[in-house]
């Protein structure tokens, strides 16, 4: 075992606080990776505070992890001593189900996926996230962060990056499709980036204009406010695709109107509440309510390989580990450009 410095909650919606942690002896197949940086999502404040359920406490988020392999199991192939990496969602998952067998780790329907933080291990310990100096995983779950990307901003594409990658391929955003992408928050900001690059023609559907011109300059073509009725009436039939961010309740009929014949609405966010809907415009545009879930190994390395080609990252404000109270004060009130990274070095 190895003792590493950490930022946990001690218990239930309690402020986090710099602790210790063992990290488990490097197995056969695992790199020790020396934790650079680590991205705030907005999930680890929602488990955090139990908002999903129980949780294991004490609790140390984190699942966009950057940093740099520091030891490698005699089995490991894939690193060597000194290679960027980076860690997600998930540490692990069963490996022999259809869907891991596909590379989609992320449904997996064994043992399902371990996840990176809140979970138990395949041992029965908790697992701990990214918000720590160092994590021990199987070299199976770390993916590589290409040269041309800073760690910092590499670090919030391994949830937020994935989360847009992965519907957005799926359902086939590219040149002469229109994908309009619901919130401008930390996903909202990576599937403008993402569609855009894709050569897709993007709108954002955003609650106001406040930010607007963030938008357009992280690659929008169009920008709309969700507040006026008036967006609904211009754009109905417009978009073959519309990913919403948002975890607040959506006029989903409403949205479904904006889509052609044939059109999807993927949900990434996820508001807490049932959603009703008018099934009649599904029925009579063929279209579809959806959701997906970050992706699967192979895809995140196909993303971070797809953001360091096209030259970006996340857009961060980077923080030391003693500010990250506050910093989730302020993603609660929507008040980050647009996402936290914590400099692990702070720890
Ligand atoms: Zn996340
Ligand atoms: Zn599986």
């Amino acid at each position: 075992m190895t003792t590493v410095a950490a930022y946990a909650a001690p218990a239930a919606k309690a402020p986090l606080e710099r602790t210790t942690i063992e990290r488990r002896p490097v197995g056969e197949f695992d790199v020790l990776i020396d934790i650079k940086f680590a991205g705030i999502c907005h999930s680890d404040i929602h488990q955090v505070q139990e908002g999903w359920g129980t949780a294991i406490f004490p609790m140390v988020p984190g699942h966009e992890i950057a940093g740099v392999v520091s030891e490698v199991g005699p089995g490991v192939t894939k690193y060597q001593v000194g290679d960027r990496v980076g860690v997600g969602c998930f540490v692990d998952s069963c490996r022999e189900c259809e869907h891991c067998e596909a590379g989609l780790e992320q449904y997996c329907t064994g043992s399902g996926m371990i996840q990176t933080y809140n979970y138990l291990d395949k041992d029965g310990r908790p697992t701990y996230g990214g918000y720590s100096e160092k994590i021990v995983v199987d070299e199976n779950y770390a993916v590589r962060i290409p040269d041309g990307l800073a760690l910092d901003v590499a670090a919030p594409l391994l949830c937020a990056g994935i989360t847009l990658y992965s519907p957005l391929k799926h359902w086939g955003a590219g040149p002469g499709k229109k994908v309009a992408i619901v919130g401008l928050g930390g996903l909202g900001h990576m599937g403008v980036k993402i569609a855009h690059a894709l050569g897709a023609e993007v709108t954002v559907l955003s609650q106001s204009l406040r930010k607007k011109d963030d938008g357009l300059n992280l690659g929008a073509d169009h920008y709309y406010a969700t507040s006026d009725p008036k967006t609904f009436e211009d754009l109905a039939g417009t978009f073959d695709l519309i990913v919403s961010t948002v975890s607040a309740p959506l006029d989903f009929s409403g949205y479904v109107n904006l889509l052609k014949i044939d059109g999807a609405l993927v949900n990434v966010g996820a508001p807490e509440e049932p959603i009703t809907v008018n099934v009649f415009p599904l029925i009579m545009g063929r279209r579809s309510i959806a959701g997906s879930a970050i992706g699967g190994i192979a895809e995140t390395q196909e993303m971070l390989d797809f953001c360091a080609e096209h030259g970006f990252g996340a857009e961060i404000e980077v923080i030391a580990a003693s500010e990250i109270n506050e910093a989730y004060e302020r993603v609660l009130a929507s008040d980050v450009r647009y996402r936290f990274v914590i400099d692990t070095a702070t720890i």
